[in-house]
């Protein structure tokens, strides 16, 4: 084994940011880029916002969006740690890809509104996290803001996701009353205004965890009932254990204020200590695969599109699971067995796509595609052989039916289908007798870039029509009965012939299996 490699891979942190949009999850990530040095300016990540983002010519509709490749992935070295932060998109550009992007990462920060708690979508990446067993850390959001009581809060985790927690800190007020936060984890008590005291940001505490000597904080009636909190928290709540925190059985939760940098320095460091470094990764046939492993190898979670529509390519974002990339390294891709050089290949800063000269186990770097790589797909070198696990499906929850609007038009209309449909970019069903084509996804952005795409790689005009939600099920079919079909859901295949019925809601569902007890529905992921 190489030394210089371990060293290089061993100082990687490679993560996600989850959250709810609105919670924080671009002003804290502005945040850590700032201390991460990575940007100047706050309003660099995500031009939606600011409007500073025009800086290429991708498709038109990640210009409409705002959404951009460079903050897909953030790179930045921070007290010797090279620091990986995913995107993960929010809103409505919420997408398969979204999901994808976390079995790429090896841990997970969640960004919670303390005046929300926990939310829907907040609630769906984290059972992605938990499926991954990878560490989750919270960050409990605008403490600057009254918001609910934190012991409510750390209820929410362990009832909501059934997480344990373990509050690293603990508010001294908040709101206009915010007056610090409690560091349990560091001892010492980390000062909001620190010029309304003497100055210093940070208060020692001593053996007793208390302040030593007088300080005005002391005489503050705030400061005897945060020490009965924590007292609290510290006898009835949980202990602190390394090895759950790593397998992702309890999470660390730091109280904090992106918008005011309050508490965010303290747990990056705090993060980035208890942060896993880049580890095996298992191929389908079970082999581990080690990061230090000289040979590369790296598996395809995203792929983009059009980022120049001139060229008409594409960008396939690959996670490196062990080894090191070199420019004009020749890989195999295991799919197809073809040999591919890798000369075009970028990786990602905050505010510039630069070209890559080396990136090594943990990295994400982002290869120019012309149409060779898939979803999933496993690239190598030298003699490894091997073929990753296969990425997940997600449950889609929206439908439309598709059909192309010129008649003339269905052999391209085909082909566009069936090449989105491999790529991961949507999902396609067929209904049961008919063969109607409907396209499923997570998030209403998949269904434009779907269309768009079709048009403009495919020269093809989409007729999209909405169905609305829908809940899909899987039954096995030598379960099914076509009489099982009504007017409250679609009995469709799946691309691999597969039968599901898609509900018209909850009900519906429900309806079906207390009349069709033995008949299991299965979803995806
Ligand atoms: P995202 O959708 O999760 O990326 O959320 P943003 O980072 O865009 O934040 C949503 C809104 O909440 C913006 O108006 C932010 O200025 C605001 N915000 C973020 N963090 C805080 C905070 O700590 N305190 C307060 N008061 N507002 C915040």
């Amino acid at each position: 084994m190489k030394t210089k490699l371990k060293e290089d891979v061993d100082i990687r942190r490679t993560f996600a940011i989850i959250s709810h949009p609105d919670a924080g999850k671009t002003t804290i990530t502005e945040k850590l880029l700032l201390f991460g040095g990575a940007i100047r300016n706050a309003g660099t990540v995500k031009g939606k916002k600011s409007g500073q983002f025009a800086k290429s010519d991708w498709m038109e509709i990640e210009k409409q969006r705002g959404i951009s490749v460079t903050s897909s992935v953030m790179q930045f070295d921070y007290e010797g740690k090279r620091v990986n932060i995913l995107d993960t998109p929010g809103h409505e550009d919420f997408s398969e890809d979204t999901y994808r992007t976390l079995m790429a990462v090896d841990a997970a920060v969640m960004v919670i509104d303390t005046a929300k708690g926990i939310e829907a979508q907040t609630k769906k990446l984290f059972q992605v996290c938990r499926m991954r067993g990878i560490p989750i850390f919270t960050f409990m959001n605008k403490l600057d803001r009254d918001g609910r009581e934190p012991l409510d809060l750390l209820e929410e985790l362990e009832e909501v996701l059934e997480i344990d927690s373990y509050p690293m800190n603990w508010p001294i007020g908040m709101g206009k009353g915010l007056e610090g936060i409690y560091d349990i984890f560091h001892h010492r008590i980390e000062l909001y205004h620190p010029e309304k005291y003497d100055g210093e940001r940070f208060v020692s505490l001593n053996e007793a965890g208390e302040i030593e000597g007088d300080h005005a904080l002391a005489q503050d009636s705030i400061y005897g009932q945060v020490l009965e909190e924590v007292e609290l928290v510290k006898e009835a709540g949980n202990q602190f254990d390394e090895e759950m925190v790593a397998a992702g059985k309890m999470t660390p939760v730091f109280f904090g204020s992106a918008l005011t940098n309050f508490g965010v320095q303290t747990f990056l460091e705090t993060f980035l200590t208890f942060a896993p470094k880049p580890s095996d990764h298992e191929t389908q046939e079970g082999q581990k695969v080690s990061p230090y492993e000289e040979d590369f190898s790296g598996f395809v979670f995203k792929i983009q599109a059009n980022m120049n529509p001139a060229h008409r390519d594409r960008i396939a974002f690959v996670r490196i699971c062990s080894g090191e990339f070199t420019r004009g390294m020749d890989i195999i891709l295991q799919r197809t067995g073809k040999k591919i050089k890798l000369a075009n290949v970028t990786q990602f800063m905050a505010d510039t796509r630069e070209n890559v000269e080396n990136a090594v186990a943990g990295d994400i770097i982002g290869l120019y595609d012309t149409g060779n790589y898939q979803i999933g797909d496993t690239i190598y070198t030298g003699k490894l052989n091997i073929a990753y696990q296969e990425l997940p499906q997600f449950t889609p929850e929206l439908f439309m039916k598709v059909t192309a609007k010129n008649v003339l038009k269905q052999k391209s209309f085909h082909k566009g289908m069936a090449q989105l449909v491999q790529e991961g970019a949507i999902q396609l069903y067929r209904t049961f007798h008919t063969g109607d084509y409907i396209i499923g996804a997570v998030g209403q952005l998949q269904f434009e870039v779907f269309q768009h795409r079709m048009l403009n790689e495919y020269h093809t005009e989409v007729i999209m029509t909405a169905m609305g939600n829908k809940t899909a099920r899987w039954i096995d079919p030598e379960d099914l009965d076509e009489k099982m079909s009504s007017s409250r859901n679609i009995l469709v295949k799946d691309r691999f012939d597969q039968p599901l019925f898609l509900f018209e809601n909850q009900f519906a569902m429900r309806w079906f299996a207390d009349k069709y007890p033995d008949v299991e529905l299965k979803s995806l992921l």
